[in-house]
């Protein structure tokens, strides 16, 4: 939770018509480093003591907030030749670091291999290529093997596994690539099912099966399994009725499948899990200013400086079915409501609504508006060159 200081939001404990001040201006994203230290800190506690936790950088890979997490987190989970370059100026080991992703390009893969990072291959091709870029530069690749499990995680905003899918290996076809895998640093397997759960039974239940799946593979496996990833896909609110992941009931049925089936079984395997926006989501916001505000036939529209370029998730226009609003509020976030407005970006299209008939405190031209959980799929999820305004500022304080 954001601190208030005499009613208005502060994130770093600086209050946001401050922290605009300081800026520059805005449109701006502000991430509160105590909020992503206390989350970690709480995963942390929630999960079994020997597990290791990987932040997503794809989530949200502003350099400072990769050096922030750095110190927090035991590994980062990459997805390009980008992400993995700014992880690798940060101070954790290129060891402790995979790269995943279907499409990895022979430079992508043979700096990846170059680099010492943990490669989650994605097909027999991606096997064969990264053969050869270890035999060019004579190293022998660190790989992993990602799954496309035979079920998907039920209750996941966003599903990536069961069924036909570009990511991973078909879980029947593995034992027959882990054959031809001799010659390479095997380390393990990564499942990847599904984004943005909310509902612990399920992703209690998708852990479940992708650990029975994952003790099978390993009987195929060309040499000891150091390194079991099985992905994450914690949710956070976005929307009135959602409610918090329990996450306490996930540690917990971790810690019965670390005990029961893979300390036993895999003695030699880390067991991972990767979170992206669980982490960093909730920590933080997009703060833009209302350049005009107007009545249409009986709708008050609040106009501001910012936009779905910006923060296209809250425009409803990443991924969501039916549109609904992301919290929308002002500076002073605890005055009382006065009415409906709609806030509306400055593009010019439809598309682009932060929030549709929100209930608001007291807003006029030259007040600022803010848009909560924006930390994570925020600037670099959005079309920011759509329309030509310029790119918003990123603070992490
Ligand atoms: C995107 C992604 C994540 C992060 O997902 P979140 O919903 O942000 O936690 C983790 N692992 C892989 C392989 C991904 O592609």
């Amino acid at each position: 939770m954001f601190e208030r200081q005499d009613g208005a939001l502060a994130v770093g404990g600086v209050p946001l018509d401050r922290l605009a001040a300081r800026v520059g201006g805005t449109p701006f994203f502000a991430y509160d480093r105590r909020l992503v230290t206390e989350r970690v800190a709480e995963v942390r506690k929630a999960l079994p003591a020997d597990i290791s936790l990987k932040y997503a950088v794809k989530a949200n890979p502003m350099p400072a907030l990769l050096a922030h997490m750095s110190a927090l987190v035991d590994g980062f989970d990459v997805a390009s030749a980008r992400e993995m370059r700014h992880a690798l100026d940060t101070t954790v080991p290129p060891h402790r670091m995979s790269f995943a992703g279907p499409g990895k390009t022979d430079a992508e893969l043979s700096a990846a291999v170059a680099s010492g990072v943990t490669v989650e291959l994605e097909s027999a091709r991606e096997l064969a290529r990264i053969r050869r870029a270890g035999e060019e530069l004579g190293i022998r690749p660190r790989v992993a093997l990602r799954v496309n499990p035979p079920f998907a995680a039920h209750g996941s905003g966003m599903r990536m596994g069961g069924g036909p899918q570009q990511f991973g290996v078909d879980a029947e076809r593995v034992p027959e690539l882990l054959r031809d895998m001799g010659d390479l640093d095997f380390q393990g397997f990564h499942v990847f099912a599904g984004s943005q759960n909310l509902r612990a039974d399920r992703v209690c239940e998708t852990q479940r099966l992708t650990v029975e799946l994952l003790l099978d593979l390993a009987e195929s496996a060309p040499g000891p399994v150091r390194y079991l990833n099985l992905g994450g896909g914690f949710g956070i609110p976005y929307f009135g009725r959602d409610r918090p992941l329990d996450l306490a009931r996930v540690g917990e049925n971790l810690e019965t499948l670390l005990a029961e089936r893979l300390r036993p079984r895999l003695p030699q395997a880390r067991v991972h899990i990767e979170l992206g926006r669980y982490l960093v989501g909730e920590a933080g916001v997009y703060v833009t200013r209302v350049v005009d505000r107007k009545e249409s036939r009986g709708t008050t529209y609040l106009v501001v400086d910012g936009g779905m370029h910006h923060q296209l998730a809250a425009s409803g226009n990443l991924g969501q079915f039916i549109r609904r609003n992301y919290p929308v509020t002002t500076a002073r976030p605890d005055d009382p409501a006065v009415g409906t407005a709609t806030v509306v970006g400055c593009l010019c299209t439809p598309l682009d609504l932060l929030g549709d008939a929100v209930e608001l405190p007291h807003a006029d031209v030259g007040d600022l508006i803010v848009v909560y959980q924006a930390g994570a799929y925020g600037l670099t999820a959005s079309p920011t060159a759509f329309l030509g305004h310029p790119a918003p500022a990123e603070v992490l304080v």
